[in-house]
């Protein structure tokens, strides 16, 4: 097989900082395991307006369809929120999930145990936790028509409609399925069948797809409940299935459930290309962080946490992902810590730099 290939792209504020410490990373798999990557570097967002004035250029839209994964920093800036909103930063980030059409979003929520007095939950509800949230991202309330805000006799009224195609609801089911296969093969999914009808056919699609899985656990949920239950005892779910609108809401819910921002990476997954693999963008769910941008003092590890699901969901490299995961959880239980990890005065946090050092010395400590 030939080197698998990927598009980086640092972006803006501390995008750049966290992505050259997944640079390191890359660079320590080509030589320590001979895992070689096919890496080109290019802009987006801010960085992507100041050179070509446009947030993503369509060379670089382009090479995103070609390349078998996308890794992104985080784009926008305070300096970018003048700009017309056709080319503010937000829209490269857009573009690129659009055209890649990258309908399953995976957001993973894992406490690691070393951090589990960081969530607000308490720990013993915490500790240990492991789920995914695959989110439906190209469809639903935020893209179906009619929209607006129209004039109906003396006031105005707001409009939104939530529309979903069986082919919309069984692809993104089909990618849970899959991945429920790779993990606990249990699978709950979230609508609200009791009151909308494209929650209906949702819990349809979704029980006709479960056919085809006889191995996998299905359980349906009223997301209602599930935000409840998220809360309340989080470590019943493995991977769970929603719609786009339960899914923005659920997901930065089960995020929160273990803590920092600077933890958490995401997937977004199209269609099988030619050689199998994914259409993929990869990325942390922070933004570009103004206020810390230039610092040094950026957590790295969502970024890096983004490349060890690209290791595991476009490369087939499960074990290396896991060995990734190993060494951050060996770092944290060391006691290493950036500034947004600390909390215990007294305790030196150590740099955006010094976190990625510190995760190569437990990556070489693996061997
Ligand atoms: P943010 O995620 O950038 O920052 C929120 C807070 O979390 C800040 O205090 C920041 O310092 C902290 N933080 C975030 N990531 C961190 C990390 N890795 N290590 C340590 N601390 C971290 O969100 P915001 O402040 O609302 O937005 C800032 C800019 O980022 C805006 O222009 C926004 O539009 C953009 N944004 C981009 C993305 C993206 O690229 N996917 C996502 C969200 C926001």
């Amino acid at each position: 097989m030939s080197t698998p290939s990927l598009l980086i792209l640092p972006g803006d504020g501390i995008g750049p900082e966290v992505m050259a410490e997944v640079v390191k990373i890359i660079d320590w798999y080509g030589e320590k395991r001979d895992l070689k990557f096919d890496v080109t570097m290019d802009l987006v967002g801010g960085a992507a307006y100041d050179k070509h004035g446009v947030p993503l250029a369509d060379e670089t839209m382009a090479k995103a369809q070609e390349v078998d994964a996308v890794l992104l920093g985080a784009v926008g800036g305070p300096k970018y929120d003048v700009l017309d909103f056709s080319v503010k930063p937000e829209r490269g980030l857009l573009r690129l999930r659009k055209e890649m059409d990258l309908f399953a979003n995976l957001r993973p929520a894992q406490c690691f145990d070393a951090l589990a007095d960081f969530s607000s939950l308490k720990k013993d509800v915490v500790a240990g936790l492991d789920i995914m949230i695959v989110r439906e991202l190209t469809s639903g309330i935020y893209f179906g028509e009619p929209r607006g805000i129209i004039t109906e006799g003396n006031e105005r009224v707001g409009i939104n409609t939530q529309r979903y195609t069986e082919s919309e609801i069984r692809r993104v089911a089909i990618a849970a399925f899959e991945l429920a296969m790779k993990r606990g093969k249990k699978l709950c999914s979230m609508e609200k069948a009791n009151v909308m009808e494209s929650g209906i056919l949702w819990r349809e699609v979704v029980e006709e797809v479960a056919k085809d899985y006889p191995e996998v656990a299905v359980s349906h949920m009223y997301a209602d409940n599930g935000a409840m239950q998220l809360v309340r005892a989080p470590k019943q779910f493995d991977v769970i299935v929603t719609d786009n609108l339960f899914g923005d809401i659920l997901s930065d819910c089960a995020a929160m459930l273990t803590g920092s921002l600077g933890m958490l990476p995401s997937a977004s997954l199209g269609a099988p290309m030619e050689n199998g693999r994914p259409k993929a963008m990869y990325e942390p769910v922070h933004g570009s962080a103004p206020d810390i941008a230039g610092q040094g003092k950026a957590n790295p590890i969502a970024c890096i946490l983004s490349f060890a699901m690209a290791l595991r969901y476009s490369f087939d490299q499960g074990d290396e992902a896991t060995r990734l995961e190993t060494a951050i959880e060996k770092v944290l239980a060391d006691g290493v810590r950036t500034g947004d990890l600390l909390a215990d005065e007294g305790v030196t946090p150590v740099s955006t730099s010094g976190m990625g050092d510190a995760i190569i010395a437990a990556l070489d400590a693996s061997l």
